[in-house]
């Protein structure tokens, strides 16, 4: 299909790859999520937080049969830096936080491949499982998606299209190889909530205790348990501690990118939460994505400090 040929040549550009899925498989996707609640792998909080959002079905009514593009691009570690007027903290936004430049870019590259006629919508639905089952990617012991020349460092994103595809990618997930034997993304979680036992890791019977993980915690209000200690954060949202140390990310470390730097009073203004009282910084969060994050950012930057 040419589209699909246009739209590979796209992507390249950015090093980003796709793949494509029938619609048909949307009801197994969502059994194969729903089999996680209740499971050991998640708990009912985190099940309603971020997975009930989800929406298995296509966005056009009386529209039977359609495909999803799924779409993996490369993304770097961002800095930032805060002056708190003692000290100047340099910190990270972990990948795949900042998003709303990748989807427009890959918005683009699709309407540019099938055309104005074709409609395209953003797809609600559970990416790295996605991402694992169309074949872009691979899980890690840490639950994370693994996507060839790009390590764990790839924002996913996918669209269901209106048109017929006949190709799909649809397969079993698969489990990194190099996760055997290698136990460094839980040596160094700081909660412990990797388990470095299980020589079968990720998929769908995660070896993670999603509940303990700091970035639930992190993403939202409310105090934090106390086995998370002050020294366990490391992001101003997130936490990239598993990822870090992982080998296979390894040559995708040195793509930092030094992205926005906090002066005293906007950094103070952050940590009494009224990053809203000022536009220029409302405006800074907006453009890295932050602003959705605006309620944890004087809570998180805390625990940093
Ligand atoms: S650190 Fe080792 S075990 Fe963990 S995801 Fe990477 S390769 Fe797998
Ligand atoms: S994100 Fe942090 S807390 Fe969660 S599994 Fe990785 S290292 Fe552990």
């Amino acid at each position: 299909m040419k589209a699909l040929e246009e739209l590979g040549i796209s992507l390249d550009r950015y090093g980003a790859k796709y793949r494509v899925v029938s619609s048909v498989h949307l009801k197994e996707l969502k059994r194969e999520i729903e089999a996680l609640y209740g499971s050991d792998g998640i708990d009912g909080e985190v099940f309603e937080q971020y997975l009930s959002p989800f929406r298995y079905q296509s966005p056009w009514n009386g529209c039977r049969a359609h495909s999803i593009i799924v779409i993996a691009v490369p993304q770097g570690l961002s800095i930032v830096s805060f002056d708190s007027g003692k000290r100047r903290l340099k910190t990270v936004i972990p990948p795949t936080y900042i998003y709303r430049k990748i989807r427009e870019d890959c918005f683009d590259a699709l309407n540019r491949s099938f055309g104005p006629t074709v409609k395209i919508e953003k797809a609600l639905l559970p990416l790295k499982l996605l991402a694992a089952r169309s074949g872009l990617g691979s899980y890690g012991r840490n639950c994370l998606c693994y996507v060839p020349l790009m390590g764990s460092f790839a924002r996913i994103e996918a669209f269901h299209i209106a048109c017929r595809i006949e190709r799909d990618d649809w397969g079993e997930k698969t489990l990194l190889k190099e996760c055997e034997g290698c136990t460094r993304c839980a040596d160094n979680c700081p909660t412990g909530c990797i388990d470095g036992e299980t020589q079968t890791p990720g998929g769908l019977k995660p070896a993670l205790n999603t509940g303990r993980c700091i970035t639930i915690h992190n993403e939202t209000a409310g105090d934090f348990p106390e086995y998370i200690k002050e020294r366990d954060h490391n992001a101003i949202v997130g936490c990239i501690k598993c990822q870090t140390v992982c080998p296979l990310n390894r040559p995708y470390l040195k793509k930092k990118i030094d992205l926005e730097r906090f002066a005293r009073r906007e950094t103070k203004l952050i940590l009494q939460n009224r990053h809203d009282s000022s536009k220029t910084l409302s405006a800074k969060l907006r453009r890295h994505d932050m602003d959705e994050y605006g309620d944890v950012l004087s809570r998180n930057l805390k625990m940093l400090l």
